[in-house]
């Protein structure tokens, strides 16, 4: 379906028919390194590398590593993994860190044209002289200071000779600008801290603002998008580049599209690290995280999460996507993908007491009914089979179309039994129901006795041949819609202290040949990838979404 041209295809077109050279349209996503990507950069991702393939046009992977502090070369591989896990291939793999010396050439010039001075106060004085929205700042006892005075205490910083937060670079724009951020902004501070990439090599750091904008410009990026809370540091981006801007090259252009914000999650990379550093989660990948790693362990697919940034669409304005659009998307993905197979998680033994002792028959089931290609695969059914504890109730309320005592139900693909007794441990615990069966109503035997009709079909794996698989069954992380809106102190407060829970099952035979990562539909209950952690002997299986949306019906 064509929903038109979003807001975004709409200013290119535009700048295309007013005469930009299409072969000059350039773009590129620009991750800082200081955490593992998440769905809400799928977006950004997804807008910018398809504006890309769209447009015939160059996009760049450019890190923006202006803070040694937070920022890993850890980031830097999983940042380069998730882009590429999506699909999405770069032009150039680029880094602001690499134009530091341009960066520092052009700081020097813009001292020496008197655009730039080194304040010697305190971030608290200077905070101080901000002012307010309504009342203009006031003027830094340094602004005049001489330019050879600041060109000297600049490179005095430069060589490491003050300590964080003696000294600082501010451009010298205006103190009583309506917009606040052109209030003589700080563009060089001194950071003690060894870069990822640069190591010992800097002890002075440009700020993201001067370094984001004129990075472009290098670059020579023509449409330079970001999240809306870009937008009121958009004079500066321009009063940035009006410094440097060659008038024969391509002046980059910042735009804003609203960022994906997300029901029962955050979409922070400094909440998630807190999550991961306070043991909340077992890690960037955990399941249960928004993480495009976490999402893409619990099952996830690219396809699922590009439909779901998609249909969620690109707005001018900040909106809340519900969890369940996600979730739908996977479902949808998934049901088209997967073959089915049983796993009986919470088992319960169910013996056949008119079946031959040692017969053991093989069955023909379907792999997926949505796709014929994937053929189907060969169960063993026998005297002795596992069912779900929850398909059997001794007394069963009106409407229960499981199994109970004197009722008739099909085991999926193989014969209809009925249940004629239950044995008990001395808790008085049902620990085995008995049955007998119907030995001519045979799934696909074309008998009478096979087309009966009965109110309820059962899944289960036979007790001789079978695999003991682990299934790890997740729940929101947050139970609170907006977990976004908690402070640091207080998110531990919004999380779900029931997010994980653990069952030891029993599944098909044919799970032995599963890969991990491999996906399957287990029926009658949902979608399920097999997790990292598996080993040769261990099959643990991560539930990706439910067959329907069951959180609706518990709230
Ligand atoms: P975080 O607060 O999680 O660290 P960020 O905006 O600081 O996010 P960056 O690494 O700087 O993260 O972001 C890279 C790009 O992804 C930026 O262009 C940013 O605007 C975009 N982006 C980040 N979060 C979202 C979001 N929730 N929705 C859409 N785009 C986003
Ligand atoms: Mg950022």
């Amino acid at each position: 379906m064509d929903k038109g041209k979003n807001f975004i295809e709409q200013i290119i077109d535009e700048d295309l028919s007013s005469g930009f050279d299409k072969s000059k349209l350039q773009f590129r996503f620009p991750p800082e390194p200081n955490g593992f990507l998440h769905i809400g950069h799928v977006k950004a991702i997804v807008l910018n590398f398809e504006l890309a393939k769209k447009y015939g046009a160059k996009i760049n992977l450019r890190f923006d590593d202006t803070n040694p502090e937070n920022e890993d070369q850890i980031y830097i591989d999983a940042i380069k993994n998730d882009v590429s896990w999506l699909g999405y291939k770069w032009d150039k793999e680029c880094y602001a860190s690499d134009y530091f010396d341009l960066l520092h050439e052009w700081a020097v010039e813009l001292i020496n044209k008197g655009k730039a001075y080194v304040d010697s106060q305190t971030s608290l004085e200077i905070a101080d002289q901000k002012g307010t929205p309504t009342k203009p700042g006031s003027e830094s006892p340094f602004r005049d200071r001489p330019i050879e005075e600041s060109i000297e205490l600049f490179l005095k910083m430069k060589k490491g000779d003050f300590k964080q937060g003696e000294h600082v670079l501010r451009a010298k724009i205006s103190m009583s600008s309506s917009n606040m951020l052109m209030r003589d902004p700080v563009i060089y501070r001194v950071i003690n801290s060894p870069h990822p990439r640069t190591k010992n090599t800097w002890k002075i750091y440009p700020m993201y603002d001067w370094t984001h904008g004129e990075s472009d410009y290098i670059e020579q990026v023509s449409h330079s998008l970001c999240t809306l809370e870009f937008k009121p540091h958009r004079d500066l981006y321009d009063w940035f580049l009006d410094q440097v801007v060659d008038k024969a090259k391509i002046r980059p252009k910042q735009r804003e599209f609203a960022r994906l914000n997300l029901s029962h999650t955050i979409t922070s990379k400094r909440k998630l690290l807190s999550l991961v550093e306070g043991g909340f989660v077992s890690g960037w990948d955990d399941p249960r995280m928004p993480t495009i790693s976490g999402l893409r362990r619990r099952g996830y697919t690219p396809e699922s999460l590009k439909k779901f940034v998609t249909t969620a669409g690109v707005a001018k304005r900040e909106n809340i996507i519900e969890m369940s659009l996600l979730e739908f998307c996977i479902r949808e993905d998934l049901n088209q993908k997967c073959n089915r197979l049983m796993v009986v998680q919470a088992p319960l033994k169910l013996t056949i007491s008119n079946y031959p002792d040692d017969q053991k028959e093989e069955l023909m089931l379907i792999n997926n009914p949505e796709n014929p290609e994937a053929g189907s695969r060969s169960v063993i059914f026998s005297k002795e089979v596992y069912i779900e504890k929850t398909d059997f109730l001794e007394d069963p309320p009106k409407k229960y179309f499981r199994l109970s005592p004197g009722c008739e139900v099909r085991l999926k693909g193989a014969y209809i039994i009925k249940a004629e007794d239950v044995i008990k441990d001395s808790d008085g615990n049902i620990i085995e129901v008995v049955c007998t069966y119907d030995p001519k109503s045979k799934s696909g035997s074309g008998s009478p006795e096979s087309q009966r009709k009965v109110k309820g079909t059962l899944h289960w794996v036979s007790c001789y041949s079978n695999v003991p698989v682990e299934i790890r069954e997740y729940d929101r992380l947050f139970e609170h819609p907006s977990p976004g809106d908690f402070s640091y102190d207080d998110l531990e407060s919004a999380i779900n202290k029931e997010s994980i829970k653990i069952f030891n099952g029993f599944g098909e035979q044919e799970l032995s040949n599963s890969a991990v990562m491999d996906s399957f539909q287990f029926q009658r209950k949902g979608y399920y990838i097999k997790d990292t952690d598996s080993t040769q002997d261990k099959h643990i299986f991560n539930k990706t979404v439910s067959l329907r949306d069951n959180w609706k019906k518990k709230n």
